[in-house]
């Protein structure tokens, strides 16, 4: 499932390609057809997200789209060519002179308005993508609750937009014990996971991959201090994003392999519907 970084990032990618411009709106799966009709000829004016939820706001409407598991929204620039013909079950394209952007198979498509908004919002803890967000909201949650930290973080009404990798490599770089339970989870180790997330996540946004290895996190940051990551966001369209780094973590997707710090082997098992990987020697914090 795309996590909240991708959100954002398409979201700067929709409002780059599409912001101050009239939009063609069409359905071409059919399943949105009605409300393509609604969309068609706005001005496209704002579009974010909050955790993995995608509002782009058009004339008077705004469109709200989550991904889920499979869904994707990729934004091709045209390049003065024709568009090319919708491939698969597209439920939404969106067409200027310049970019043409495909939406296939979302969990949610809708139009909304803002007392809807509002609500999905309410629904969502913190966001440790938007820097006016309050990591207390999450904690107040968090320090009553006897279930794991590693599946409370999964918990989108606790905290909005981390994924399976955040969770698993976050805990690790910080040596929490996955198992702790929140009531357990010391009010410092919280503040520690959300700034390392605050942290983190705005250079998945940057360079559309998720980065958490120390050397690629300091480059990384290094060329957004230095503005040279820039290019590289701006230039991220299409259906292949995030190669600029090597795609390398410390435990995700590595179980049964060396931790990279004690090199004990690598642990998985199934929680909150996806799979934990991390280190049971180096990971005892709470
Ligand atoms: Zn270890």
């Amino acid at each position: 499932m795309p996590e909240g970084h991708t959100i954002h990032a398409l979201a700067h990618r929709l409002e780059r390609a599409f912001g101050g411009h009239v939009v063609e709106a069409s359905s071409p799966q059919g399943r949105f057809a009605d409300e393509a009709r609604r969309l068609d000829g706005e001005v496209v004016d704002v579009a974010d997200a909050v955790g993995k939820h995608l509002f782009v706001a058009m004339g008077d409407e705004t469109l709200h789209v989550h991904l889920g598991l499979i869904g994707s929204f990729t934004v091709i620039s045209l390049g003065g060519l024709e568009p090319p013909p919708a491939r698969g079950a597209v439920r939404l394209r969106l067409l200027s002179s310049a970019h043409v952007a495909d939406l296939r198979g979302p969990i949610t498509c809708e139009l909304v308005d803002a007392a809807r908004r509002e609500q999905i919002e309410g629904k969502l803890g913190p966001d440790p993508l938007d820097p006016t967000s309050d990591p207390e909201r999450a904690w107040s949650r968090i320090q009553l609750r006897r279930k794991a930290i590693a599946e409370l973080l999964m918990d989108q009404t606790i905290v909005a937009g981390v994924g399976n990798v955040y969770r698993c490599e976050v805990l690790h770089r910080l040596r929490v014990n996955p198992a702790t339970m929140g009531k357990q989870l010391s009010r410092k180790t919280w503040q520690a996971i959300w700034n390392d997330l605050s942290r983190l996540m705005p250079l998945g946004v940057a360079f559309s991959q998720i980065l958490t290895l120390d050397d690629q996190v300091e480059q990384a940051e290094a060329m957004v201090a230095e503005g040279t990551a820039m290019a590289i966001t701006s230039a991220s369209t299409g259906e292949r994003l995030g190669d600029y780094f090597e795609r390398r973590f410390a435990v995700y997707k590595r179980a049964g392999e060396p931790c990279p710090r004690c090199s004990k082997r690598l642990r998985d098992k199934e929680i909150a519907g996806r799979r934990l990987y991390w280190c049971a020697n180096c990971q005892k914090r709470r």
